[in-house]
């Protein structure tokens, strides 16, 4: 197993309800270490940009608006497998299929306002990190 990084958001519905706390420390209670971490506000071109992969989908338009509705919190978590371990903490992406212990089982409110973000792959990690951080932002 081989520490590495991966690229983390807190969506709108989870700053909105005051959960950055709450579910920070799922993460770290996962053995997942915050080196980096902003609070931002997406406009929906940005947004966008970010989801480009599902411009296909029919939920991309209702996505991008929700993801710039709010504050975003993103952030770098490292740890062992830390792509895998985040998908874990992070729980399935429908809430009403996600297992107990899980963020989205404990705050999500839909499939589409699902509090969190997580990177699907170390090489989409690598591309989402460089999206929202430059290199001296990261500090482990
Ligand atoms: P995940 O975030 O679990 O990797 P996907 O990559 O499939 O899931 O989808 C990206 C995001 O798009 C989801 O987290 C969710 O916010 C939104 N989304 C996915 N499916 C739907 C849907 N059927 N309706 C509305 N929004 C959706």
């Amino acid at each position: 197993m081989a520490v590495e990084r991966t690229l983390s958001i807190i969506k709108p519905d989870a700053t909105a309800r005051n959960l950055t706390g709450a579910i920070n420390k799922m993460f770290e209670d996962a053995g997942l270490r915050i080196v980096a971490q902003k609070r931002i506000q997406l406009t929906p071109a940005q947004a966008g940009q970010f989801y480009a992969v599902h411009a296909e989908r029919p939920f991309y338009g209702e996505l991008c608006d929700f993801m710039a509705s709010a504050p975003v919190v993103v952030q770098v978590l490292e740890g062992e497998s830390a792509v895998a371990r985040n998908r874990e903490v992070m729980g399935a992406t429908n809430p009403a299929e996600a297992a107990e212990g899980t963020v989205r089982k404990a705050f999500a409110l839909s499939i589409g306002e699902n509090s969190v973000h997580g990177s699907d792959s170390a090489e989409n990690a690598a591309i989402e990190i460089a999206f929202f951080f430059s290199g001296l932002e990261l500090v482990g």
